[in-house]
């Protein structure tokens, strides 16, 4: 009683909204259940439930709830596996391999992942330090990676360097030479799907002292990254990018996020001639609640175009081989995966799925310091605490263990032994619109 009595109101609510979390949501079974209005056509309710459930059990539902599709009425909504008759399947007893190799090319350090599926870039400021760490302890226990965003590297991620990647935006912000020698990736940002031509946007609100610091700029002024890098125009310009990195950290793999524009494949293939060993497609359907709603419906390529746009360029100029390409943008469940390396990827960059494992309803409240009601997106110290690290790396690993079991499943119906014989095989799959 005496410690209650000490406590403030402020922690008295922050304690009951954990409680909350820990013991009220995933335990709803089934979606009618749910509070209304919960939920969006891309992410519906029964999705979110689903990936509530997933990362609670680290199993797929049992209880009827759909964990396969949204009803969006397109992109990988619309899609669906040729699955061949019983006697064509593998027997239930087969190794089945999810790891692909990070490196294709001669050169640098020779990086494989368990899963084909790493964390995308997010923010120190957009999201709280607690979620920055539980994805990074949750790339360590999986054997895969995260990203850092462009907001700099939080000291408390150091403990986790060999599974992060740091992310080099156009705004440079934290890009620091320690940095980016810590880091086995190195990911150059030149665009976002969820809003390609507007650079990145951190709200005053969201730029405190830490945050600001952090970025070394003014605290409680609205920061942006411009759009384009102005130092990269050409080819060889993004050369002497990967150059920069190389000379820096001779073991580091280069990334190159890009979004879709209508030459993607043009990109892609001078990415990979300027030196970049994976090329990261990032398509229109993701972002989180900040990025503004009309740039994610209406400027990028959606990515089931891009992906197949540009594995068929990479082959044709016969360096597919040589580049590992990654997918973003809408890749919310294990079978969006599959399809995606169906339509031509190696793997998938993971973002929003990974929130929803940790509390997010999808409220879009993102953009303020602190709007999130579960503590995700918030650079308030306090708020923070509804989502403590060590709970959230647990859900993220639940999650990803629960799609590694449905991805094993699927290939094993389709015949496959190794996720990477998946890649390209579109003939596995049909339009079901
Ligand atoms: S719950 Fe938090 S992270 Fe999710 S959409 Fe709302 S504000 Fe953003």
């Amino acid at each position: 009683m005496a410690d209650i009595a000490h406590k403030t109101d402020e922690q008295l609510i922050v304690e009951k909204h954990i409680a909350n979390l820990h013991n009220g949501f995933a335990h709803w079974p089934r979606a009618e259940e749910a509070p209304p209005a919960l939920g969006d056509s891309r992410w519906t309710q029964d999705l979110i439930l689903a990936t509530w459930l997933m990362a609670e059990t680290g199993k797929p539902p049992e209880n009827g709830l759909e964990y396969k599709i949204g009803a969006s009425g397109g992109g990988f909504d619309v899609l669906d596996f040729n699955i061949p008759t019983e006697d064509k399947w593998l027997p239930a007893d087969t190794e089945i391999d999810l790891s692909i190799p990070l490196n294709r090319r001669d050169d640098g350090a020779q990086l494989n992942i368990n899963i084909p599926m790493y964390g995308g870039g997010m923010s120190y400021g957009s999201i709280s330090e607690h979620v920055m760490q539980a994805r990074a302890r949750a790339a360590q226990h999986l054997g895969t990676f995260t990203s850092t965003g462009e907001g700099g590297y939080p000291p408390s991620l150091v403990l986790y360097k060999d599974h992060i990647i740091t992310q080099v935006a156009t705004g440079m912000f934290g890009v620091r030479e320690e940095t980016i020698q810590y880091a086995p990736i190195v990911e150059f940002k030149y665009a976002q799907g969820a809003k390609p031509g507007l650079g990145g946007h951190l709200l005053g609100d969201k730029a405190t002292d830490v945050v600001a610091a952090m970025r070394e700029s003014v605290p409680w002024v609205s920061l942006f990254s411009p759009f384009p890098f102005h130092s990269v125009y050409s080819v060889e310009d993004h050369r002497k990018h990967v150059d920069w990195i190389r000379t820096t950290n001779p073991r580091a793999l280069v990334s190159v996020k890009v979004s879709t524009p209508t030459d993607v494949d043009m990109v892609a293939v001078g990415s990979y001639f300027a030196g970049a060993h994976i090329v990261h497609l990032d398509g229109s359907y993701g972002g989180t609640g900040a990025a503004p709603e009309i740039a994610k419906k209406n400027i990028a390529m959606p990515i089931e175009f891009a992906i197949p746009k540009v594995h068929k360029y990479l082959v044709s100029e016969n360096v597919r081989e040589e580049v590992t390409l990654m997918a973003s943008g809408g890749v919310r469940t294990a079978y969006d995966v599959a399809k995606a390396i169906a339509l031509g990827a190696d793997g998938c960059v993971m973002g929003t799925a990974e929130l929803i494992a940790i509390g997010c309803t999808r409220c879009s409240n993102c953009e303020r310091g602190r709007g999130c009601p579960f503590g995700l997106t918030t650079t308030d110290p306090l708020l923070q605490q509804l989502m403590p690290a060590d709970w959230g790396q647990q859900r993220i690993v639940n999650m990803y263990n629960a799609y590694a079991i449905q991805l094993r499943e699927l290939l094993r119906k389709l015949g496959l032994r190794s996720i990477r014989e998946l890649r390209g095989r579109r003939d596995l799959l049909k339009y079901v619109g």
